[in-house]
């Protein structure tokens, strides 16, 4: 299949594809172009009620299967993305802006996730508890929580769906999910996939359309055990107070601020290239990506000399072109944010020392850009840039970093360079996040637990921990 056969413009509620009732549709443009490549349907709240009833329906004999039957179904998932990599890669880059090579990437990430669950699906292990009666044994079971509600972004729109859809069908949930509407062709290829598979119809649904009357259905309708959202933090304490009427369980990964710390011992070229890994990934658009950069006072100048020289060998340009490391940004808004950020940045006594403005390519390219002297009172201190902005920031003791880098209320992920073992104990012990890299810019893997403290989020994605979230823990007590 090529990538143009993964463009489905219809949502796929119970093994179907459809058009919304009212037969209304958005458009979906190519951010490097500005061009439209197609439609989906503008689904609401009747579209989603239908999907629920159908993951309901697909709930009673998909919960019974075996974790054999699950697992083999899931590797027939993994294969068909890497069957598909280069087309399903295409279609991300196309719609999303990221070069090719990290649509690859993202693709062999989704399918990675998918193997790894067809694998945990397998150890979803219960307990036989000690009894404190001679007469009773006392049972853990863990069960399917239900029917899921997923909502994902724009920014990884396939594997962010790979991390709940994976664990969904792992444990024999059955999910309805809403990719983003900027970038909705790489989720509703899920639909596709989950046919290539040969799952049963209703297991998966995916909708298109308003995010308010979807996401609303989703979190009132009682049928929903789940919810799990990856998306800013306002959008996220929406969702969570809407859940709390029916009690769900929730999952959400949420905006971060993620401080990088550079001390006085570390290897400053390995700092620079996981910076630039770390920074300008997604062209910065990633909830991960180091948001602030501190340097120790000694090697201040040294590092953001090394990070502006590597900053300036970023190629920026359509994703598809061969050697392209910078795509676009996602829309007009993002541009204007980041033109805002530097402005700001500039009024306050920054210096820019590498990029600063608009691509001469003109459309959503900007430059890869790095600040020098940013200060606590720039706007970028507090809020999350999610564009290829490096501020550095001058700090002289660790007490100082550590103060510094834990003044947010997010709290995902972090970075910090030391070659001092002792160090990099204390600060990772002293740090208030979700997730550290010691030495290391992307530390992302389905291996590992994925997720935030604070208002970075609740719960945790990939990794054995990602299993439990779609779990339910029944006690069971048995009299002999
Ligand atoms: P971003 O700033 O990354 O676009 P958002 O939180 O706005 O993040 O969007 C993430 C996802 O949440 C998208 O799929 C979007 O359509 C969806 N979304 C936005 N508003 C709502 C809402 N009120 N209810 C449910 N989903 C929403």
């Amino acid at each position: 299949m090529n990538w143009s056969d993964f463009k489905r413009e219809a949502n796929f509620i119970d093994g179907e594809w459809q058009g919304a009732d009212s037969g209304a549709t958005i458009d979906v443009t190519n951010p490097a172009t500005g061009e439209v490549i197609g439609t989906v349907p503008n689904a609401g709240r009747a579209e989603t009620v239908r999907a629920i009833a159908a993951a309901d329906r697909a709930f009673e004999s998909f919960s019974r299967t075996t974790a054999d039957e699950r697992a083999k179904l899931l590797r027939r998932l993994h294969a068909a993305i890497m069957d598909n990599q280069r087309a399903l890669a295409e279609l991300l880059t196309v719609e999303q802006g990221k070069p090719l090579a990290e649509s690859m990437g993202e693709v062999g990430a989704s399918a990675a996730y998918v193997l790894w669950f067809a694998e945990e699906a397998r150890r979803a292990y219960g307990d036989v508890i000690p009894s404190p009666w001679g007469e009773r044994r006392i049972l853990a079971i863990k069960q399917p929580v239900g029917v899921v509600a997923a909502i994902t972004p724009w920014n990884f729109p396939s594997s962010m769906l790979a991390r709940k859809i994976g664990p969904a069908l792992a444990t024999g949930c059955t999910s309805v999910v809403k990719p983003a509407t900027q970038t909705p062709y790489s989720g509703l290829a899920w639909g596709v996939l989950a046919e290539q598979a040969g799952y049963p119809a209703g297991v998966v649904n995916i909708l298109t359309g308003s995010a308010s009357a979807i996401g609303g259905e989703m979190t009132a309708n009682p049928i929903v055990r789940k919810i799990t959202f990856t998306g800013s933090t306002p959008i996220g304490k929406i969702l969570l107070k809407q859940a709390a009427d029916t009690v769900k369980r929730v999952s959400m990964e949420l905006g971060g601020n993620a401080p990088f710390i550079v001390f006085d011992d570390a290897d400053l070229d390995k700092a620079v290239e996981g910076a630039l890994a770390s920074k300008y990934r997604n062209s910065g658009q990633t909830c991960v990506c180091a948001n602030r950069f501190y340097a120790q006072a000694v090697i201040y100048d040294a590092f953001v000399e090394k990070l502006a020289a590597a900053s300036a060998t970023l190629k920026v340009g359509s994703g598809l072109e061969e050697g392209v490391t910078q795509g676009p940004l996602i829309d007009d808004k993002a541009i204007a944010k980041t033109e805002s950020f530097i402005a700001d940045a500039l009024a306050k006594g920054g210096r820019v020392v590498a990029g600063g403005k608009r691509h001469a390519l003109g459309g959503q390219f900007f430059e890869p850009t790095v600040i020098a002297d940013a200060t606590s009172e720039m706007n970028f201190s507090r809020e999350e840039i999610f564009g290829p902005i490096a501020p550095v920031f001058r700090f002289e003791t660790d007490d100082e970093a550590v103060r510094l880098a834990n003044d947010t209320e997010f709290g995902l992920a972090c970075y910090f360079y030391t070659s001092n073992l002792s160090r990099a104990f204390r600060v990772t012990e002293a740090l208030r996040y979700g997730q550290v890299g010691v030495n290391a810019g992307v530390i992302t893997t389905e291996v590992a637990p994925f997720g935030g403290v604070k208002e970075s989020g609740l719960g945790r994605e990939g990794s054995k921990y990602g299993l439990d979230e779609y779990l339910d823990v029944k006690y069971v007590c048995l009299g002999l």
